[in-house]
């Protein structure tokens, strides 16, 4: 698709808006940009640039993309909402026409590569509650301050927050995710440095250094810890939400389907009408895969049924039989379930409720399964109205747990070796 109104193609060290930026390499890249990394040679800092495609609808939904972005940004001016920040926006013409180009800051990798990183084994759970509470508190501001649902919330699209200057950083993408470095922005409140010790404990703790970094990297696949580096525990874990391309107003909704697949609400499948508790769905499904580094639905077309039929039979499964109202209640539900609320093709569920196949599948102890199914299980309401808000939700005692973790535990085994 590098060609007249596709993506504008991109060599090393092109430069843009007028000599400012120099790209550096490519971040990544969607259906409808490249994003590049670059060099900002005004502020001598690095940033996210992402190059739209320049056909006329591309265009459009980068004007689209640029207006919410800049609402999230204002409304947001000492960076606490755990959103993408828009630096800045231009036009770049190119031989494939008139790019729309915006400029965001850089950001390390997505928690999608968090799971990967970690063997899809799932993350241990005070990383997956602090990344949730990151992901609850950019909801809640979209959706009581801005009045702005996200509709496309998923792993891949919540990227961990970094401070690293890439071009330095030989490791990148060989050891493991990018989190950060020392730098002090977002070291307030926890972790220490690995640095000076005194003579007779040197030897003592260069084990124990050694010790922390296998178990942490075994633990939450971090590269390992080497003198100079800060070390973090769940505390200091931070991420951002990105790719606002399809964000709506929710008193003007942009389109009937959204969200990827696995993440869909079942409102959006039957078509009865969706607002704010569509992402609360999708960031429930993103809270399991985090936990057990396994999708909650992947659902699969058959040979008689279709993948929304399989798709709405593995929520059953889950949780339980919709509601006879509430399935037989959307545009679409004729194509799915008959006047009983039975589904039309596939007849025979099998219940295994989440807190079972949490202890049975993921290996979780009863006591974690139980608590983490409390949490999730509200959320996962077939009725919409009944999910509880983003809010709500930072109100429950499963976010507010303060178990300490096992690298908690190493990081204050560690601390205790630390001379001032
Ligand atoms: P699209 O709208 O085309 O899907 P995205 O905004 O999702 O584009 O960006 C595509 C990819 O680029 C992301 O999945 C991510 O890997 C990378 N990316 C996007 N924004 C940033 C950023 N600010 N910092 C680092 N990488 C980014
Ligand atoms: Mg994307």
């Amino acid at each position: 698709s590098y060609r007249k109104g596709g993506y504008h193609a991109v060599r090393v060290g092109d430069t843009f808006s007028g000599g400012r930026y120099i790209a550096q390499r490519k971040l990544g890249w969607g259906q409808f940009s490249t994003v590049w990394l670059a060099y900002d040679s005004l502020t001598s800092k690095y940033v996210a640039l992402k190059i739209q495609k320049s056909a006329p609808e591309f265009a459009e939904s980068a004007i689209h993309e640029i207006e919410v972005v800049s609402v999230l940004t204002k409304n947001d001016p000492d960076n606490k909402k755990c959103v993408i920040r828009l630096l800045n926006h231009f036009k770049h013409t190119g031989p494939n026409g008139q790019h729309f180009c915006m400029v965001f800051e850089f950001l390390g990798d997505s928690i999608l590569q968090l799971i990967k990183y970690n063997r899809y084994k799932g993350l241990p759970l005070n990383r997956v509650r602090a990344i949730c509470r990151c992901i609850l508190t950019t909801l809640d501001y979209l959706h009581t301050q801005l009045g702005i649902i996200h509709t496309d919330l998923k792993p891949e699209n919540i990227l961990l927050v970094s401070t690293i200057n890439p071009s330095n950083d030989p490791n990148r993408s060989k050891k493991g995710p990018i989190l950060s470095k020392p730098d002090g922005s977002m070291n307030n409140g926890g972790g220490f440095v690995v640095n000076a010790i005194e003579k007779r404990l040197k030897q003592r703790a260069r084990q124990a250094v050694a010790r922390i970094s296998a178990r942490r990297a075994s633990l939450g696949g971090f590269r390992p810890v080497t003198k100079g580096d800060r070390c973090f525990d769940g505390i200091d874990f931070r991420c951002k939400v990105v790719d606002f391309g399809n964000a709506c107003w929710a008193n003007r909704p942009n389109a009937e389907e959204i969200q990827t697949r696995q993440y869909r609400a079942p409102e959006v499948i039957l078509q009865s009408g969706y607002t704010y508790s569509a992402d609360m769905w999708s960031f429930a499904c993103t809270a399991f895969e985090l936990a057990t580094g396994e999708m909650m639905f992947a659902p699969k077309p058959g040979q008689s049924y279709s993948e929304d039929e399989d798709h709405l039979a593995l929520m059953m499964e889950i949780l339980g039989k919709i509601p006879r109202k509430i399935a037989i209640g959307g545009l679409r539900s004729k194509d799915y379930f008959d006047r009983y609320g039975d589904l039309k093709r596939i007849r025979r569920l099998k219940h295994v409720p989440l807190a079972r196949l949490l202890i049975d599948k993921f290996k979780f102890s009863v006591n974690d399964a139980r608590d983490f199914a409390d949490f999730l299980i509200p959320i996962l309401d077939f009725a919409p109205e009944k999910r509880p808000t983003a809010e709500q939700c930072l109100q429950h005692p499963w976010l507010n747990k303060s178990s300490e973790s096992s690298v908690q535990k190493l990081d204050s085994e560690m601390s205790k070796l630390q001379i001032k």
